[in-house]
């Protein structure tokens, strides 16, 4: 059984991505292409398995490809699941200033 098709759907989880596209476009935080909400996807910089929970600190859109190169690299190389984890938080320190 799946959990990760629910994950997905979970309301807090939409209304993040709804947060976030107010606040940065609807462009992935790591190619930063253009791409419709439809094809942007909710990553979280921490595990969402540690945290059980959705903040706007851990929260972020990648398209699917680049989801599935963060989610790659998490179960190859670690080192570089964390260089492109902070590529994201980089982006949303610049991207996210002057909102709270
Ligand atoms: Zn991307
Ligand atoms: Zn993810």
């Amino acid at each position: 059984m799946s959990n990760k098709k629910q994950k997905k759907n979970r309301p807090s989880n939409r209304n993040m991505k709804e947060k976030l596209f107010n606040t940065f476009g609807t462009i992935c935080m790591l190619c930063e292409n253009n791409f419709d909400k439809k094809d942007l996807q909710l990553h979280h910089l921490e595990k969402w398995e540690h945290t059980h929970t959705t903040t706007y600190e851990q929260s972020s859109l990648t398209c699917d490809i680049c989801h599935k190169r963060i989610h790659k690299e998490e179960r190859n190389d670690k080192i570089k699941y964390n260089i492109l984890n902070n590529k994201i938080r980089e982006y949303k320190k610049i991207y996210g200033k002057g909102r709270g």
